[in-house]
């Protein structure tokens, strides 16, 4: 006899796809939500409908955004001359926090890892070069995490980019290997971009 009804065991199963959330958890979430007036419940299914409805990709910086361009790439204060590399979203955000930042961003959607079938062409890397190529740019900043994938999209950008003929940079070390950016303090993240070093 199943543990649990199916449509209790449906739900627990979706949560427990969710990254960093376990069985116990998802069983915990899906009886709080039992507990829950059918209104509540209701609000949060439209909340998870609009996620996908009302968020789009910045066509420039391939951010996700509720507009195209995104907020940052319309702002005509920012440096459109430098911009900085990020594996993902939640890294942009991290380092929009330190407040250090004026430039504009690319989000990569991931870090080279072929072990995994993320290949160089699973990345938005022709878009990056189509606007290093186009929009005058003078400065790249690779914000990517200090961890072996990390490294290995560095390595794999500083290539294609040399012939480019564009100051390449990298975030300071400071940020011990293995972490996330993500993860990182403020502090620690603006003194690795004040830091940053040519590559
Ligand atoms: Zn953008």
């Amino acid at each position: 006899m199943p543990k649990f009804p199916e449509p209790i065991s449906n739900l627990i199963n979706e949560f427990n796809k969710l990254p960093g959330i376990g069985p116990k958890t998802s069983e915990r979430f899906v009886f709080y939500l039992l507990k829950q007036p059918k209104e509540e419940i209701s609000r949060l299914s439209q909340v998870l409908e609009n996620l996908k409805d009302k968020i789009t990709y910045c066509s420039a910086c391939q951010n996700i955004s509720e507009k195209n361009p995104c907020y940052i790439c319309s702002d005509q204060r920012r440096d459109k001359k430098v911009i900085c590399v990020v594996a993902e979203s939640h890294d942009m955000a991290s380092i929009e926090n330190t407040g250090e930042y004026k430039g504009l961003y690319h989000v990569l959607g991931g870090d080279l890892n072929p072990l995994e079938g993320i290949t160089p062409d699973r990345l938005k890397i022709k878009e990056l070069l189509a606007r290093v190529k186009n929009d005058g740019v003078k400065e790249i900043i690779l914000a990517l995490n200090p961890d072996l994938e990390g490294e290995s999209t560095i390595l794999y950008l500083t290539k294609i980019l040399k012939p480019l003929n564009i100051k390449t940079t990298r975030l300071a070390r400071g940020l011990p290997m293995g972490s996330d950016l993500e993860y990182a303090d403020e502090v620690t993240l603006s003194n690795a971009l004040k830091g940053r070093l040519e590559i």
